[in-house]
């Protein structure tokens, strides 16, 4: 066995030949290869002869063995197809236009969908920044031609990145739990252009459910776009809205309120938030007894708690009635600001009791968003919407995206 032939076993090399190679300075291992059999495939998969030679070495950067950074080099040959005249040849290891050979793609794929992009950058010998790079060409070269496919239930929500400042749409197919589209900003504009661009007239019209956040923006979209989609405004962001306002009567109170009753009101915030089946004894306790000590964040928090009834009603009539009674209580309790979130479910009656009959709300994306917001963590922040949605796409996206890159190549 000759020194190449193991060389080339030892780093599991497939459809290329060793013919030289080069320990260099800075543990930088240089390797000459060949394509096996003298490779010579048209990008349509033909196989020619080639016909000439170019002097043009390219380098391609491959998984690191050991201490050495490996580079292969070669200098691709013109060849002659039958159907496409003199073409440049496809190499059997590298994507055409890529820097880096697929089974360095597959493996800078898979150790960013488990680990920090830092400890990923480590492990491949390269800085973050230059990682970045190569990921953001990578899942663009997979992801460009994908279309959307059978979409029938779609979810909207915005998630902030860049540590807060900026926002970012994200759009769910809630059947399969996955994200389809990520685009920049939380206006009518981005969502717009995901309908105008992703989607179909015909599939639009296949949409039979929309959920989203109580934002116009959204609402106006789906209703817009998907004339037969049943627009369902997503209950944890009502449940979220209705915390906000039993929380804006605590803080009120609490204004008002003197050093010694202060005391009373202490924590009362996170207890407040509680769904009633999360809440222990003695907060049940706590909370009963704001009833001698503080009647209006009690009767907040009843009404609060009552709400949650609305939730399990089956039949649209009886979440009806009940929901008209619940509000008709609260604009008799002279609480404002839980008056001011009966305004907002009479505005958006329709989407909100829409729930009943349908059931559908966005806590696949909320849990899809629990992975994102992991994501968002490792990376401490993104600095652009790119990186940001390339792990998104990497991670909860649509398409398996190390599964594009030739199987004898996925090998971690
Ligand atoms: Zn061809």
């Amino acid at each position: 066995m000759t020194i190449s032939k193991v060389i080339g076993k030892l780093l599991k090399f497939k459809e290329l030949k060793v013919i030289d190679l080069a320990f260099k300075k800075n543990h930088t291992l240089h390797i000459a290869v060949k394509p096996f059999k003298n490779g010579c495939r048209c990008p349509c998969g033909r196989r020619g002869k080639i016909v000439r030679t170019r002097p043009q070495v390219r380098w391609w950067r491959d998984i690191p063995v050991g201490d050495w950074t490996v580079w292969l080099m070669y200098a691709p040959g013109e060849i002659l197809c039958d159907t496409h005249g003199r073409v440049e040849e496809v190499l059997p290891w590298a994507d055409r236009y890529a820097r880096v050979t697929y089974r360095y793609e597959y493996v800078m794929l898979r150790y960013s969908q488990m680990m920090t992009q830092k400890a990923a950058a480590e492990l491949l010998r390269i800085a973050a920044s230059t990682l970045s790079d190569q990921l953001h060409r990578c899942i663009k070269r997979i992801r460009s031609g994908h279309r959307i496919r059978g979409m029938k239930t779609i979810g909207i929500d915005e998630i902030s990145y860049c540590k807060g400042h900026k926002y970012a749409t994200l759009v769910y197919d809630l059947d399969r739990s996955v994200v389809v589209w990520v685009g920049e900003g939380k206006g009518r504009k981005t969502i717009d252009t995901f309908f105008n661009t992703q989607l179909s007239g015909y599939q639009k019209q296949q949409i039979t459910a929309g959920c989203c956040d109580m934002s116009a923006a959204y609402i106006g979209a789906i209703t817009t776009h998907c004339p037969n989609a049943a627009l369902v405004l997503d209950r944890f962001h009502i449940v979220k809205a209705l915390n906000a306002a039993v929380d804006e009567v605590r803080k009120e109170q609490w204004r008002e309120a003197n050093v010694a009753d202060h005391k009373a009101l202490k924590g009362l915030r996170w207890l407040l938030y509680r769904h009633s089946s999360t809440r222990s004894r003695q907060d049940t306790r706590t909370l009963k007894a704001l009833d001698k000590g503080n009647r209006r964040i009690y009767r907040a928090w009843r009404l609060k708690d009552e709400f949650e009834r609305f939730w399990n009603f089956n039949a649209r009539w009886a979440a009806e009635r009940f929901l008209k009674g619940w509000m008709t209580s609260v604009m008799r309790s002279r609480l404002e600001p839980m008056k001011k979130f009966v305004g907002t479910l009479r505005n958006h009656y329709e989407g909100i009791v829409a729930f009943i009959d349908t059931g559908l709300t966005n806590a696949v994306a909320e849990g899809l968003n629990r992975i994102v917001k992991i994501v968002k963590n490792r990376a401490s922040g993104f600095r652009n919407l790119d990186a940001f949605s390339d792990m998104i796409y990497l991670t909860v996206g649509d398409v398996d995206i190390p599964s594009h890159i030739p199987s004898k190549f996925r090998t971690l």
